[in-house]
């Protein structure tokens, strides 16, 4: 271990972090407490990080901890255990260091990660906090590995920092222990692309590609997206809510997903996503890879500065319960896609394919039909958090219908106000009393916002919408509330195979060369018949099945005509008869503009 730089206007609380074995996959971290509780400090790991909302015991990935008194670091202090991430250190008059060694390997936007190509970590993952102290403002002292593999690595964060040297490592500060872990780090070899959005910097740092990235090519589209986002919360001023914001992300083989913080994100994605000299583009995976930054990039003032109360502060240690996250999360999926098609990265009519896609998503789901949108944030640590073979018979999902409550709710405000107001002002007021204030928006925050929007001539309106569709299990009767001067929507007739699969009701994996059964939906042909997740579906009509031949054989079928399953459970072979029913198909749309 190298020793850290100490001076004495260190703040009280310190991190010092070695990326100490790069093939063990493991940091050793160092916390040093300038004034530890004098009665015994407590020391705590998060259970879970902000904005993924599971129960993670990061604590699980410490493979050793101790302390001593910085006067006598030989002799070690007995650190009592409370629970299995909380210690107690006995009574001392001094400084304390505590030393801990966590594994880490989890190449996740959520955890950390170290290997010999690259390192990553959120603070939650790595770093105790002091408890009592944790308002207190920290150092976090990166120090830079003694390996060779990672001689030319540089560090990219968007924590603030003080003494650096030209690779990144050295000493950053943070406001506070949830300043420091709202500040994901990642070490390697970055390509980066830089552009400005009315003074304000920002970056993509893009790891995993290997071939020369479009850099200009991202700046582009990226300053497009971020200054119309700006713009959206801030017409006048222009002005964003922070001095940088930095996008890390990690391509990778596969992979997909973002975490969202105040001035940065941390995103995964497939190295195909990422425009590179010399290689094929699919342009419909690369709009999804900016859709993704435009919704990390939307939390930073949803969700990230207007937060539910319940997230005030967050409390690390159990579970932080809102019924809002169809707000947080689904208008914030309303608005990543709204944006592409604003700020002309997509034309109008592959935006509504776009929500026409997700539409139809929400429809193909059981689940909907039994949980609200206000019970599935509720019990997000619970259900959708935690997927099994019976989700999407029992979960609706706070992002997809969530979306689609944002786009019914701006259809509504245009059509009560003729166009003279949309949600974007429901966002500006909400942005205006809870964002810039920093005051926490009320599990029933909205009611209020609404009505001084919209007055009382919209109230009944509100009132009917939350009953039926965020407390209740209605579907969104989006088909006549859409202005048909501007976009028509048709029913969707699907081809025959299509329409055959849909009344099957089956999801799917293929193991082994078998076709098994991963999601039997409830009400489809499949159920009817009695088959289970984890069957393996062998043949229809006496002709083998599996991934390859499946809709070939799936084409033949006729609605209303019985038709001869075998499948395998447990190794024994069964068969079963089945038919497609009318009944079984869920409405499909699709939306296309007027003219
Ligand atoms: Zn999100």
């Amino acid at each position: 271990m190298q020793q850290a730089i100490h001076h004495l206007d260190m703040p009280a609380i310190q991190y010092t972090v070695w990326l100490a074995d790069l093939h063990g996959h493991r940091f050793h971290v160092k916390l040093r407490i300038e004034n530890p509780n004098p009665d015994g400090q407590q020391l705590q790991m998060p259970a879970w990080i902000p904005g993924s909302y599971l129960i993670r015991d990061f604590s699980k990935h410490i493979e050793s901890i101790k302390a001593y008194e910085v006067s006598s670091p030989t002799d070690s202090l007995p650190l009592e255990r409370i629970d299995n991430d909380q210690w107690l250190l006995p009574k001392v008059s001094g400084p304390v260091e505590v030393l801990t060694t966590v594994y880490a390997f989890d190449s996740s936007v959520r955890a950390a990660f170290l290997n010999n190509e690259r390192a990553f970590f959120n603070a939650s993952s790595l770093c105790l906090s002091a408890q009592g102290q944790e308002d207190l403002p920290c150092a976090l002292i990166l120090i830079p590995p003694n390996d060779s593999y990672a001689s030319g690595w540089s560090v990219q964060t968007g924590l603030r920092s003080v003494k650096l040297d030209s690779q990144g490592y050295g000493f950053y500060l943070a406001k506070n222990y949830d300043d420091l872990l709202d500040h994901p780090v990642a070490f390697g070899d970055f390509q980066l692309a830089q552009w400005q959005v009315n003074g304000v910097p920002h970056t993509m740092a893009v790891q995993g590609c290997l071939h020369p990235i479009n850099l200009q090519r991202i700046a582009k589209d990226l300053q497009a997206i971020c200054a119309c986002t700006i713009a959206l919360f801030e017409p006048q001023t222009q002005q964003a809510p922070f001095q940088s914001y930095l996008f890390l992300v990690n391509a990778v083989l596969s992979g997909y997903g973002g975490l969202e913080h105040r001035n940065s994100t941390a995103l995964l994605c497939k190295r195909d996503q990422i425009p590179q000299l010399n290689v094929p583009l699919d342009e419909a995976s690369y709009r999804e890879f900016l859709g993704l930054c435009s919704h990390e990039y939307f939390h930073a003032w949803l969700v990230k500065r207007i937060q539910p109360t319940a997230f005030q502060p967050y409390q690390l240690e159990r579970r932080n319960h809102t019924r809002l996250l169809w707000l947080f999360e689904g208008f914030t999926s309303y608005y990543d896609e709204l944006q592409l098609f604003r700020s002309q990265r997509i034309d109008l009519k592959s935006y509504l394919k776009l929500v026409a896609n997700n539409w139809n998503t929400v429809l193909r789901g059981p689940g909907r039909h039994k949980q609200s949108v206000a019970d599935s944030s509720f019990d997000a640590w619970t259900k959708y958090y935690q997927v099994n073979e019976n989700t999407p018979n029992a979960v609706v999902s706070y992002y997809g219908k969530g979306a689609l409550l944002a786009l019914g709710l701006d259809l509504k405000i245009r059509e009560f106000t003729h166009n003279r107001q949309s949600l974007d002002d429901l966002m500006r007021l909400i942005w205006d009393r809870h964002g810039r204030t920093h005051m926490g928006i009320a599990e029933d925050g909205l009611d209020m916002l609404i009505l001084e929007l919209l007055g009382n001539g919209f109230t009944q309106t509100w009132n009917r919408f939350k009953s039926l569709y965020i407390f209740g299990v209605e579907d969104i009767p989006l088909q006549k509330w859409f202005d048909p001067r501007i976009v028509l929507v048709k029913t969707k007739l699907p081809s025959r195979l299509e329409r055959n699969k849909l009344q099957l009701g089956l999801r799917y994996s293929e193991a082994q060369g078998w076709l098994k059964l991963t999601h039997v939906l409830d009400g489809g042909a499949l159920q009817v018949a009695g088959l289970a997740p984890g069957d393996l579906l062998a043949s229809i009509n006496g002709q083998r099945v599996t991934a390859m031949s499946l809709d070939r054989i799936v084409g033949t079928l006729t609605e209303g005509k019985p038709f001869v399953m075998c499948f395998y459970r447990d190794d024994l072979e069964q068969e079963c008869m089945a038919v497609l029913a009318p009944h079984q198909l869920p409405i499909q749309y699709e939306l296309l503009p007027a003219e």
